[in-house]
């Protein structure tokens, strides 16, 4: 594989799991230094013990997105240990139950708007202010399919992947004299836990596949493939884009 992010000091958010797990073992097999942010210390923590024993530089922070201490002080943190950060990957989010937007209890929704909105924004303000003071970066910001169309029983999870891609794209133009670089990729059913939430509501995995052309669901890394091209200077000038990445669920 080409080391496409050797000398690149990343910090992906929800690296426990997932997509964020995924992404961490792609972006080290590229070169990449990393800081894996996850709200579950010891999963993150073993995660970035078992890059170490493969040679990469790798550190795991306890960390939830939706306190602004706490990402200002993993962000100090990453940059004390990593010496430096030029790219993110701000994936760490969360499903609610699917449930009408008319029954949905006020402490899910400020629960999710808290995760998967606010987390986005404050890991993005510590980031760009570091990244201000140096010579740029790259940041990629895990939306959904949910950040371009609905899906009946998410509309908080929606209204919150829409906000995902307003985000990107005005940090997109008010970075670019910057020279920082923001995305936003819009995965559609992707084989992780977060799943569980649909499952729940009858949604199955058939159901799911059929939501694309192509009829499945897809693998974690394939949305890590993306990810670390977006990272890398092989994207150079892609950005305020919102990037569906989902067998074609958005082009019918
Ligand atoms: P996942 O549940 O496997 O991973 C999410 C990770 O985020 C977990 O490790 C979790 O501990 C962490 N996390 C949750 N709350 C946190 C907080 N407050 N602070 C820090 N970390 C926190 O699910 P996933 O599917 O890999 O989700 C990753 C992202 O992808 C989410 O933003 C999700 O909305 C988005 N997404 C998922 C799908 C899908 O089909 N799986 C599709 C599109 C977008």
């Amino acid at each position: 594989m080409a080391d496409t992010l050797t000398g690149r000091h990343i910090v992906v958010t929800g690296a426990a799991s997932g997509m964020g797990h995924a992404a961490a073992l792609e972006l080290a097999a590229r070169g990449a230094s990393l800081a894996l942010w996850d709200i579950d210390f010891s999963a993150v923590t073993a995660i970035a013990e078992t890059l170490r024993q493969s040679g990469s530089l790798c550190i795991g922070l306890g960390v939830d997105v939706s306190s602004n201490a706490q990402v200002e002080e993993a962000m100090q943190r990453s940059v004390d240990l990593l010496g430096h950060v030029d790219g993110a990957f701000n994936n760490a989010g969360i499903g609610v139950p699917t449930i009408s937007l008319h029954s949905l209890d006020e402490a899910d929704f400020d629960r999710i708007v808290a995760v998967n909105l606010k987390g986005v924004w404050l890991c993005m303000k510590h980031q760009i202010q570091h990244m201000r003071s140096r010579s740029g970066g790259s940041i990629v910001n895990n939306a959904s399919v949910s950040g371009l169309v609905a899906l009946a029983g998410q509309g908080a999870y929606t209204a919150t992947k829409h906000g995902v891609v307003g985000l990107s794209k005005a940090a997109a133009v008010e970075g670019a004299a910057s020279n920082i670089r923001v995305n936003a990729i819009c995965p559609g059913a992707v084989r992780t836990a977060i799943l569980r939430h649909l499952e729940q509501a009858g949604i199955t995995d058939t159901a799911l596949a059929a939501m694309s052309p192509q009829n499945r669901i897809a693998e974690p890394s394939e949305i890590a493939h993306a990810v670390a091209w977006l990272l890398s200077q092989e994207s150079s000038f892609v950005t305020g884009a919102a990037l569906p990445i989902d067998g074609g669920w958005v082009a019918q």
